[in-house]
């Protein structure tokens, strides 16, 4: 069978009627719960976790409860080495072991912050296009992937309009997320506040044309997820036809309210018009994604959003040049 883009969303399988289901498998999250639960209250001093990524891969996450009397201090050792106390400790050897972890907490530091910009509509002003990324990242390199190249793309788009000096009939807002890594904060917290929900919308909730978001990683973009019916997604289709050289193929109609995977499902759960990019993976799954490895040098800038080059750059609007 052929895909076809037009083709009704399918509803999600229905659970048939007096079907049993067996009781829910404890998550991850919940797993950990239990085992910090139990390090605490038998004193334990610290928690090592198996990085369990490949070739010194590590992946570092938070202290979700946001409690330090809740969770040991953790570490999070390479593979390898966890490896290697595992066998020592199977070979009933004594693993002694010297950790010095420095945490510092911040109880004034609660707040923060969005960054946002716009380049101002003409007629119809009101109206909003918006696009965005998110600027934080994980601790343990510096997000160059996830999502320092998110932003930067939306940033790079927005003063290209800015240089070429257009006047948009619509007001286009840029927004770097703040929190999307613990949960979509900052992003929920915006269309909460401007935008409400379907079910419950402020004056602006009709007034936002669409928001686009970028944050798969270094890859080029090669197609959107469009939250709306399928006709949602053909307006977009059309909007980017005249990308298909650069290898951007389409979009796709998505009727997911879930909250999750990136800024846009802040968009989608309000019931509003969120687009996502997705991307060519690269090395995003295999090694960048919340690892330590995502730095600067595995950003590879030609996957970028093409730039002007020094003979085609438009002139500064405004100069005389
Ligand atoms: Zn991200």
């Amino acid at each position: 069978q052929r895909y076809d883009p037009d083709a009704p969303v399918p509803a999600p399988p229905a659970r048939s009627e007096g079907q049993t289901t067996n009781p829910r498998p404890l998550t991850r999250v919940e797993i950990s719960r239990r085992i910090d639960e139990f390090l605490v209250s038998n004193g334990a001093l610290v928690r090592i976790n198996d990085a369990g990524r490949e070739l010194g891969q590590i992946v570092a996450f938070h202290n979700s409860t946001f409690d330090p009397s809740k969770v040991v201090p953790t570490l999070v050792m390479r593979n390898e080495d966890y490896g290697r106390l595992s066998r020592i400790l199977a070979d009933g050897t004594v693993v002694e072991l010297e950790v010095n972890i420095v945490n510092r907490l911040h109880p004034e530091g609660r707040t923060a912050y969005n960054v946002v910009a716009e380049i101002e509509g003409s007629d119809k002003k009101g109206e909003v296009v918006m696009l965005g990324g998110h600027l934080d990242s994980w601790q343990a390199a510096t997000g160059a992937t996830d999502n320092a190249v998110g932003c930067a793309t939306v940033m790079e788009a927005a003063r290209i309009l800015k240089t070429i000096g257009v006047r948009p009939r619509r007001t286009i807002r840029v927004a770097l997320w703040t929190g999307e890594e613990q949960g979509l904060l900052g992003s929920q917290a915006y269309v909460r506040e401007h935008f409400g929900t379907f079910e419950n919308p402020k004056r602006d909730y009709f007034l936002l044309a669409a928001y686009l978001n970028i944050d798969n990683g270094t890859g080029r973009a090669r197609g959107a997820s469009v939250f709306g019916p399928p006709a949602a997604a053909a307006v977009i289709r059309e909007a980017l036809a005249p990308l298909a050289d650069l290898g951007l193929v389409g979009a796709a109609a998505t009727n997911r309210r879930a909250l999750g995977s990136t800024d846009s499902a802040s968009f989608n759960a309000a019931g509003l018009p969120g687009i996502n990019f997705e991307q060519d993976p690269i090395q995003y799954e295999s090694a960048t994604h919340h690892t330590n490895l995502d730095t600067y040098h595995l950003a590879m800038r030609d996957e970028l959003l093409p730039r002007f080059d020094k003979a085609s750059m438009p002139a500064l609007a405004g100069s005389s040049r």
